[in-house]
This record gives structure tokens, sequence and C-alpha cells, in this order.
């Protein structure tokens, strides 16, 4: 080592890019992206490339020694994706529940990560603190449940959900829970939702080590909602048996159909048996601001907790969950802890707040001021705009399925449709045969359909039948790319048709 006096005063380093160049690129960039969202939709939804094809423009050579340029590898990189990707932000993307990205957040996310504030806590994030806080307080109002709801932003729907079933198990779980641990605390523990509850109840049973078995599926009634009376003769069951049931979940926009729980009723039940009342609105919460829903949401307001994603249906970039909590001392209760190396002060008017006591993470980026600048950009009265037009193209979606011919119409509720292919000729004669032929000519229609890159649907089984499923959550999507999709499905359907009778032969 030589003298500290020999050292240069200043630094070189290959990470940091000049004014000037940060200048250039950044704005080529900009005009590179201005650019596709202008013409997305003459881009294929996807080229629907095999990984092996994929693997080979990736390629296989090692972790680099030496540096590139900035400037060739945001050019390289950019041909690649704008070339090799799936556009959910494509008018003619409709399926899962992935929506179009907010332009607005696109800029957002460069801010948020050129300031880069770490949101764990106030003292690292002053204001992008007081910024997630106002966001959680207006995503509360847009569902329409009190403004004094706690929450926090989280990558999405599944972590919103996670993040809720902890703090219901801190609260209704025994007393003891939190510093015993399941194997001591002699509990029993259940939780209740429907049968088509997302997947990610069994991942929080599992991963909070209450096991699978602990989550009772309640079948549905004949509208696909959690049926209730099974629903109170369960909880009485169970508590016969000894179970402890904690908490109950109703769904509000199914992932599958978009069907909404009888929310008021599970709210009651709740009440009777000093449950935890769970909503999870990661797809469908957003509609509670839609005026002539709010029959369908009632009861949302006395939810304890709600899980909502606004990288679904607010447009929000991916990633962008949020967990709302009545009561946000439960999520300091399930998660605050106070180790000696932390120097963040509690006291400060009461005011201060440190979002790593509120969740699951403890270093945590700025996904709020996406959704925050989408919010003042759009507006309550531009979300309801929008949010209805959706819903309005998935009931047109309906009524093109109910009329044509060829197609058969299945389910409409939010902005899922679900349909059929149905051929008016060449089926099986017998039901059994029918009924398998049309499964597999509706599975491999939607695989033809997938791969075509003109339109991309999903899949859902509804009593058994396999149907293609629409999700409009997708500012993009107009009226004339309904119907385009429906003249798009039936000629590859028919094609499908006789492709499939052909191999048979
Ligand atoms: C999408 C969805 C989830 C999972 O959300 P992610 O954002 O994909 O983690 C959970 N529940 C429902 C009802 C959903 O629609």
């Amino acid at each position: 080592m030589g003298k500290v006096v020999d050292k240069p005063e200043y630094r070189e380093t290959p990470i940091e890019i000049g004014k000037e160049e940060f200048r250039k690129i950044g704005y080529q960039l900009i005009d590179t992206i201005a650019h596709f969202f202008d013409t997305i939709k003459e881009y294929p939804v996807t080229r629907g490339e095999s990984p092996l094809q994929l693997q080979k423009l990736v390629g296989n050579s090692g972790l680099p020694e030496n540096g590139l340029s900035a400037e060739a590898i945001i050019t390289k990189t950019t041909e690649l994706l704008l070339n090799h990707s799936l556009f959910n932000g494509h008018p003619k993307f409709m399926g899962y529940i992935t929506s179009s990205p907010a332009p607005i957040g696109v800029l957002a996310d460069m801010l948020a990560a050129a300031t880069n504030p770490n949101v764990g806590a106030q003292i690292l994030s002053p204001i992008a603190t007081e910024i997630e806080k106002q966001t959680v307080r207006w995503l509360a109002e847009f569902i329409g449940v009190s403004p004094n709801y706690g929450g926090i932003l989280v990558s999405g729907g599944n972590i919103a959900n996670f993040t809720a079933f902890l703090a219901a198990r801190t609260a209704k779980g025994p007393k003891n829970l939190k510093e015993e641990g399941l194997n001591n605390s002699n509990s029993n523990l259940v939780a209740y939702c429907s049968k088509t509850t997302h997947t990610w109840v069994e991942k929080a049973a599992i991963l909070f080590g209450q096991g699978s078995k602990s989550v009772r599926w309640i079948p549905t009634d004949s509208e696909n909602r959690l049926d209730n009376t099974i629903l109170s003769r369960t909880i009485l069951q169970d508590q016969k048996d000894g179970y402890s049931p904690f908490m109950v979940v109703g769904t509000a926009g199914d992932v599958s159909t978009g069907v909404v729980d009888n929310l008021k009723e599970i709210a009651s039940i709740c009440e009777k048996h000093n449950l935890w009342f769970h909503i999870d609105g990661a797809y469908g919460a957003p509609a509670a601001i839609i005026h002539e829903l709010k029959g369908i949401f009632e009861g949302i307001e006395s939810a304890d907790s709600i899980a909502l994603d606004p990288h679904k249906w607010l447009y929000a970039p991916l990633e962008a969950g949020c967990t709302l909590v009545k009561n946000p001392k439960h999520l300091t209760d399930t998660y605050s802890s106070h180790p000696e190396y932390y120097n963040f002060s509690k006291e400060e008017e009461g005011q201060s707040l440190n979002f790593y006591e509120y969740g699951l993470q403890n270093s945590r980026g700025f996904r709020a001021l996406k959704v925050w600048m989408a919010l003042q950009q759009i507006g309550s009265n531009g979300y309801k705009k929008m949010i209805g037009e959706d819903i309005e193209l998935a009931k047109l979606m309906f009524e093109l399925a109910t009329n044509h011919p060829e197609l058969q119409a299945m389910t409409q509720n939010l902005s899922i449709t679900t349909f059929r292919y149905l051929p008016t000729k060449g089926l099986p004669t017998k039901s059994v045969n029918k009924a398998n032929y049309l499964n597999t000519l509706n599975e491999t229609l939607l695989d033809n359909l997938q791969q075509g890159g003109e339109v991309f649907l999903s899949n859902a089984i509804i009593q058994e039948q396999y149907c293609l499923r629409g999700c409009i959550v997708n500012f993009r999507t107009s009226v004339k790319d309904i119907k385009q999709i429906i003249e798009i499905v039936v000629s590859v359907g028919a094609k499908t048709h006789q492709e499939l009778n052909k191999s048979k032969q």
C-alpha cells in the first residue's frame, strides 16, 4: 500500500455514467419507448418462440470480465425486449389478470430508482414514506372503506394476502403464539375460504407452519359464491371438534370468473364467531368504485383486512400489491420488533412510521410512487371511466359470443367473460364423446390462439367444460378489438376443428 498522499483524490469507477452520456442514451431510450407505446398494436402480442430459440438469443457466454459501453448494452437490450416479449400492454392481450402498464408508472419507476429511497424506515425515506402513507389512504378511499385503514405496498396479491393472513393469526390466535410458536401453543387453527379461492391460501398455510389441512375449502352456491350456510355449519362443527377457527377469506372478484362473494353475510358470520374477516380483492376490489356495483361490494367496509393489486386493475406496471388493515395496530403487533442496531426513534409526535414494522420486508423499494402518480394523473373519475369501459367491453364480448352461432357464451362477471367455440357440424354424436371432444377442441384452440400472436386469451374450467377466458384490465382495448377477437376465435376455431377431425381419420 502506498502512502495516503500518493492516492488520487478523485475516484474513477466503471459504474458512473457522465451527465452528457446519460442524457444522450436516456433520451434515446425514451424515444424508443415513446415509439413503442405509439405503435404497440402493430406488434404481435407474442411471437410464441420456444425456450430453446430464446436461449440461443441470450447465448451462453460466461460472466463478462470487462465491461461494455452503456449505450451498446441499452441498444442491444432494447432490441431484444421489443422483439421477443409478450406484451400485456397490447390492446388484444386479455389473458390471466395482467394489465397494460400506465405510461406515467413507467416514468415513476425510473424516478423512484433514481432517488432510491429505502422505504423500510422513515429516516431513510422522509418524503417517500409520506407519499406511501397517502397512497394507502387514497387506495382505501378508492375502494370505499374508511381512510383510517392503514397498510403497506407489497409486490403483489400473494404477498398482500400473506401479510394479512399472519396479522389475522396474531390477532385471533392464542395470545402466546408469537413467543411459543404453533407447536407449543396447543392450537388447532383453521381458516375458511371458498373452493374457488386463489392458491395463495394454501401457500400461506404451509409457509406459516399450519399445514395445508388447516384450510377449509367451502363449496360454492349456484352463483359460484362461497356458500355461507355451509360456512356457518362448518365453523360450528369445527368448534365442537376442538378446532380454533381464526379467519374467513371472502373473495371480491374470483380469479377464474370474477364472481364476488356475499361479503355482507360473511362479515356477519365473522362478527358472530369473533373471526378475522379478510377480503381477497387482488383483482376485483377497484371495481367497488363503480356506482352501479356498490351493491355487490356491500360489506367490504367491514373487512379487517383487504388485499388488492394496483398492478392489476389500477394499471400499475409490475410489481405493486397492497394490504389494507382496518386497525393497523395488528400489523405492528405482528411485524414489529426493535433490535438495538436500529436507531429509528419511536416518539416524533406519533406520526412517524417505519414500514418495516408493517410487513415482511426490511429494505423496501418505492413502489408507491407509480401508484401515487397514476392516481393523480387519472383521478377517481378517470378510473371510473376506464374500469367501467373494461366491464362494458367484457359484456360486449359476452353478447357477441351469445349471438354467434359457433360460440357459446358461458359467464360474465366484472371484466371477465368466458365462452367456448362450439362448431355446428362434425361433432361426435354420443354426449360423453362430444363433451370430451369440445374440451380438447377448445384447449387446442387456445394453444393455437396463443401461439398465433394475434390475440392472447387464457382459460377457465366451468363445470368441467374447458372455456376460453378474456379478462379485460386493459385501457388500450377497444370495441373494434373485441369484434376482431371474436372473428379470430371463430376462424382459428374452424381451422382447429378441421385439423382435429383430419387427424382422427
Ligand atoms: C392475481 C390474484 C392473486 C395473486 O396476485 P399476484 O399479484 O399474482 O401475486 C391472488 N388472488 C386473486 C383473487 C387474484 O386475482
